[in-house]
């Protein structure tokens, strides 16, 4: 309470907030957590499940709201790392991270490319979405070994990581099913999505229809003609 806000990070899907005095606030905004920004005393629209108000300085607050409350809000005293920092991977417009790098990392795993890349430890920050587009756009199967990929292969992932963030971020990002904002409008971005979701649907590419495999209890869509299994 009363506490300045020093600091705004993010690392992979957390959100960082730090606090004068040292204390950490972690948010993680699950599946559909939002932070909404409002004027202090201007009735929100009709939001249920908000679960956290902030009162900031100015006459403004933050909102806390999570519909299917897979979100957290972890707070950590003065001095204390945020174990779940720990688990995040490597940031993927790191210039550390190459493909040589991530070929090295992947050596002798192997868990499919697609549970790996969901994983977060390597990369930070790629969800489901995200997964199966990229490994479209490299043209590798999702059920291909990690330690099977060339660094060529690699680069190509990488790549591809890169284009599709930074236009998701471009776009301010993308939402799926009846997402509505705070104004109770329905998504405004949507990233093109050129296989997820499309079960059945042509593919862009070729034509050949989208194909659906569960990965560790996710969805994976590819095209099994771009994105042929190696034998
Ligand atoms: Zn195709």
């Amino acid at each position: 309470m009363g506490r300045q806000l020093t600091d705004l990070l993010r690392r992979g899907k957390y959100l960082i907030f730090e606090l004068e005095g040292g204390a950490t606030l972690l948010v993680h905004l699950g599946m559909t957590g939002h932070l909404l920004l409002a004027p202090e005393g201007q009735p929100l629209p009709p939001l249920p499940h908000i679960h956290l108000v902030f009162h900031l300085e100015g006459g403004l607050e933050l909102v806390y709201q999570d519909v299917r409350r897979f979100g957290q809000v972890l707070v950590f005293p003065p001095g204390v790392e945020p174990a779940p920092l720990d688990q995040v991977g490597a940031e993927p417009f790191s210039p550390e991270v190459t493909a040589a790098w991530l070929a090295e990392q992947a050596r002798g795993r192997s868990r499919p490319i697609k549970n790996y890349l969901l994983d977060g430890r390597i990369l930070a920050g790629i969800g489901n979405i995200y997964a199966c587009e990229i490994l479209f756009a490299a043209g590798l199967h999702p059920a291909t070994p990690a330690g099977r990929l060339s660094r060529k292969d690699w680069g190509r992932i990488l790549k591809e990581t890169r284009r599709i963030l930074k236009e998701a971020i471009r776009q301010g990002g993308t939402t799926v099913a009846n997402y509505l904002n705070s104004r109770g409008e329905a998504g405004l971005f949507q990233v093109q999505l050129l296989v997820y979701g499309r079960e059945g649907e042509p593919c862009r590419r070729c034509g050949a229809p989208i194909a659906r495999l569960i990965q560790a209890g996710r969805s994976s869509f590819f095209c099994p003609k771009c994105q042929p299994q190696r034998s």
